[in-house]
């Protein structure tokens, strides 16, 4: 508030006359406005006190989950969580939840970084797929407006993290927007091997021209050359592909994408380092057009995210049996 930044009155409250110049009676104003401080405070405390409980405002649903931790540790009888003062203030020390997917690890992989466009020298640099050698990374695309993809597929996994570990699963990503840029797709490969995950899933939106519509899967095709050898995971990724095309579609309401894939969602593709060098069944799902208005308005939409961040979510519980 500006008069905070006043400079410090030149005379002490008690010397204040009428006759004395404006800066000199500075002081009374401060005083009143002191004095209407506390009340403007307790406002502001009964506004957000009657606007906490009524409130429809959206909550991330990390937020969510972090706010139930601490009785759903108590509830689960860790002493030390419950009895430590530490342990119910801070709830990410929490226990994890026990669910249906308690023992299962999932890698989600944010596609490309946000970073990715000030680095172009980095993510140009080529890795070897064993099949090819391909960039590290690319940039991603943009919705018209500059909603960047890599933006929306870091959000969707966050989302999609909060679903799967609210029932026990042990969730790892690729990237957490904690490095300037990648990683390279030959490592986000090995993090899903070395988790040893039971499935991997990788986010992204497409960025096909407009009036191309829908949603599609990314399965991998059977290669073998160099590190990639997709023998043993062609099947169980078809079938995660699949689980995820049918509980995206119903959560979101999408329909499987206009242009690629003859209207199943599901295409196979053999030139994608991340599935290439992949060991764990995985997929890639392209969860909209963001060049297209139509698609765009549902992919910049928090609400719709976190749809489709159940469908994801609903898709992997199916393919673990959860
Ligand atoms: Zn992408």
């Amino acid at each position: 508030m500006r008069y905070d930044d006043s400079p410090p009155p030149p005379e002490s409250a008690s010397s204040i006359s009428p006759d004395r110049p404006w800066f000199a009676r500075r002081p009374a104003l401060a005083v009143a406005l002191a004095a209407l401080a506390p009340t403007c405070l307790a406002g502001w405390v009964l506004t957000q006190v009657l606007a906490g409980p009524a409130s429809n405002a959206p909550q991330p649903a990390g937020a969510k989950l972090a706010a139930s931790a601490p009785a759903s540790a108590a509830a689960a009888g860790d002493a030390k969580a419950s009895a430590s003062p530490s342990a119910a203030a801070a709830p990410q020390a929490a226990a994890p939840a026990k669910g249906p997917l308690t023992g299962r690890t999932v890698v989600i992989d944010p596609g490309h970084n946000t970073g990715n466009f000030k680095h172009g020298r980095e993510i140009d640099q080529q890795v070897d797929i064993g099949t090819n050698r391909k960039e590290c990374d690319t940039t991603g695309t943009t919705t018209n407006s500059g909603y960047m993809e890599a933006e929306f597929s870091l959000d969707v996994s966050h989302r999609v993290r909060a679903l799967l570990e609210a029932k026990g699963a042990k969730v790892v990503l690729t990237h957490d927007g904690d490095r300037p840029w990648g990683p390279c797709i030959d490592e986000r490969a090995r993090i899903g091997n070395q988790a040893a995950a039971d499935a991997v899933v990788s986010v992204h939106a497409d960025g096909a021209s407009a009036g191309n519509r829908g949603f599609h899967v990314i399965l991998p095709a059977r290669v073998k050359g160099g590190a990639a050898d997709t023998a043993k995971i062609v099947g169980p990724s078809r079938d995660l592909g699949e689980r995820l095309a049918s509980n995206f579609a119903r959560a979101t309401g999408s329909s499987p994408a206009n242009y690629l894939g003859s209207g199943t969602g599901l295409v196979v593709r053999d030139d994608l380092g991340g599935l290439n060098l992949s060991t764990r069944p995985k997929v890639f799902l392209e969860c909209g057009n963001m060049r297209d208005d139509k698609d765009a308005a549902q992919l910049t939409s928090p609400e719709w995210r976190q749809k489709a961040a159940q469908g994801i979510a609903d898709g992997i519980t199916g393919f673990l049996g959860g």
